[in-house]
């Protein structure tokens, strides 16, 4: 996706516009003011341990309260963030709230921050970075950065050198949605890749398609190989949770062992063991 020009004027309405098109346009100029009305929030959903439960991290995801509207979907919003060049103030945000946060945790669990393609191809993301971490006193080894094998492979020598100069810093990097871009080996093979994330569809259709198995197995063995930890997302059955540990996948994260939630509804300071995972078992 190329980079949005934020100097660019919005498009305005247009009766002759079709009713998407009407409400994109709508949301456009809401957004523009979302994070100042304080309509944008980050919620945070934990990982676990496979195998003993614990919680390794918590992963930011951002929510945007529309007024009117109501909740509406980052699938929605983040794309037009992009678009626009209000990623950059959103991603900010949700990176400088959620360093905040683990910064406060006592237990050194890491946050993970998804990046969007258009923060990661700035050159000045890496110092933005840097300044979050040192404005909120978050070890770098406890920050993960999540970008999509998609945004890694498209802006490939400019990744490379982001994430190199991220690496730098000592944040960790996972590559999120893997297995459904167009070159997931290539991705692996190519940035120094410190997490894998499998993509939901995979856990998702395990047990309807053999062949997904097959595949959630394979991509372990990878992540074995490699030495890189292998998480997986959309663990909704005790049945999914209970092929993932029979496999060796090393950590898991899903609505059946948390939703995201606000911050204040994290259990902060309070003893975790049997949380989740170990009482779905
Ligand atoms: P993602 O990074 O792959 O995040 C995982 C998504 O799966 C989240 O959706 C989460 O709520 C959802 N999820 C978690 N467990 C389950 C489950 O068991 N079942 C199902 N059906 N869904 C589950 P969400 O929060 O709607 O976010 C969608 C996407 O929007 C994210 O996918 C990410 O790509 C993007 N996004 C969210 N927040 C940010 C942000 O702050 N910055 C950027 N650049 N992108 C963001
Ligand atoms: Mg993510
Ligand atoms: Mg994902
Ligand atoms: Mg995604």
């Amino acid at each position: 996706r190329a980079k949005a020009d934020p100097h660019v004027p919005h498009a305005r309405y247009d009766s002759r516009m079709d009713e998407p098109s009407r409400t994109r346009v709508a949301l456009l100029d809401d957004l523009a003011q979302a994070l100042t009305r304080g309509e944008i929030q980050v919620h945070y959903q934990a990982q676990h341990d496979t195998m003993t439960g614990a919680v390794v991290g918590y992963e930011a995801l951002a929510r945007w309260t529309h007024p009117q509207r109501g909740a509406i979907s980052p699938a929605v919003f983040i794309p037009l963030a992009e678009e626009t060049g209000l990623i950059d103030a959103i991603g900010a945000f949700v990176l400088r709230e959620a360093c905040q946060l683990a910064a406060r945790e006592p237990q050194p669990v890491r946050v993970a921050v998804n990046v969007s393609a258009v923060q990661l191809c700035d050159p000045r993301f890496d110092r933005l970075v840097h300044q979050i971490l040192v404005d909120t006193g978050l070890s770098p080894a406890r920050l993960e950065l999540e970008l999509t094998e998609t945004a890694l492979i498209t802006h490939r020598d400019r990744a490379l050198h982001a994430m190199r100069r991220l690496k730098a810093l000592g944040v960790q990097i996972a590559v999120d949605d893997f297995g459904v871009g167009y070159s997931s080996l290539e991705a692996i093979n190519l940035f120094p890749i410190d997490k894998i994330k499998i993509d939901r569809s995979f856990v998702t259709t395990y047990d309807v398609e053999p062949k997904g198995r097959m595949l959630l197995k394979a991509i372990i063995t990878i992540g074995e190989s490699l030495q890189v930890p292998i998480l997986a997302e959309g663990v909704e059955t005790p049945a999914q949770l209970a092929f993932l540990r029979s496999v060796g996948c090393t950590q898991v994260q899903g609505f059946l062992l948390d939703h995201p939630r606000r911050r204040e509804h994290l259990p902060l300071d309070e003893e975790r063991d049997g949380d989740g995972v170990a009482e779905v078992a």
